[in-house]
């Protein structure tokens, strides 16, 4: 029986003579990997339709014992054209779908993580791309179970108030425990590290905002920097290793410091 259902590409490759097997994000069946034949043909009317970065109606088809849907027919329903254009969405783009691939099963149908899929793509188009990312790590960790907990420690569940780290006032933060974490929690945790009251600012602002406000938040250089790689570093520990478009990210990031100066 043929399925029809909206969809993202979330990567590809190459099967033999000119078949490929794509893994997707679909709204009805969650995600999942299709056999396209001869999409690597020079007249092959799929093979436009079936690339990252465009919102597809799909309809497949899978026989029974069969892991591999088929399929067999691909529409564009939009294309992301803005991100396909620039090399700076692009790994923002690619990192966010990498993700999803990682920390998702297959055939775990979740519309709600489709939809945020969905709508942070559509983002990427026109906001700021690299809080979109930041903002779609924050909401999609919460939405697959590893929400942070940023208002009482993590740990005892007690207040957690800032202390003197030099000339900085600092929080322990630990991926491990799920959040922030007190003084004396900090001492016994092993997994840790210690962040400024401001980044725990920006990760609750990530969560709340109406995300047609996302490029109203403005950072100074060292918050960004702060802000980056302490979300890198909670997700890094639920991932068990970086995933293969993080040394992208880092290549962007080096490119702007130093063609801007100030980021804005
Ligand atoms: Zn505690």
């Amino acid at each position: 029986m043929d399925i029809t259902t909206e969809a993202f590409i979330l990567k590809s490759y190459d099967l033999k003579e000119t078949d490929k097997i794509i893994t997707l994000y679909t709204g009805d069946l969650g995600k999942i990997q299709a056999v396209v034949k001869g999409i690597r043909k020079a007249k092959s009317k799929l093979a436009a339709a079936l690339e990252p970065f465009n919102h597809i109606d799909l309809t497949l088809y899978r026989k029974s014992q069969n892991k591999l849907f088929t399929i067999t027919q691909a529409k564009i329903n939009q294309s992301l054209y803005k991100v396909k254009e620039d090399f700076s969405r692009i790994v923002y783009g690619d990192y966010l779908l990498e993700l999803v691939d990682k920390l998702t099963g297959v055939e775990e149908k979740n519309i709600e993580l489709f939809n945020l899929l969905k709508s942070f793509l559509f983002l990427m188009e026109y906001k700021n791309a690299e809080v979109v990312l930041w903002c779609f790590k924050v909401r999609f960790l919460k939405l697959i179970g590893y929400q942070m907990c940023l208002d009482v420690c993590a740990l005892c569940g007690k207040e957690v108030r800032p202390f003197k780290k030099g000339d900085d006032w600092k929080i322990g933060f630990s991926p491990k425990e799920g959040g922030i974490l007190c003084y004396k929690c900090r001492d016994i945790c092993s997994y840790k590290k210690d962040i400024s009251p401001g980044a725990i600012k920006v990760f609750k602002k990530l969560l709340e905002i109406n995300l047609e406000k996302i490029d109203c938040l403005k950072f100074s250089n060292k918050m960004r920097e702060e802000v980056g790689h302490s979300l890198q570093y909670f997700l890094a520990y639920h991932l068990s290793g970086e995933l293969k478009t993080q040394q992208f990210i880092g290549k962007v990031d080096r490119y702007k410091m130093c063609s801007r100066g100030v980021w804005g």
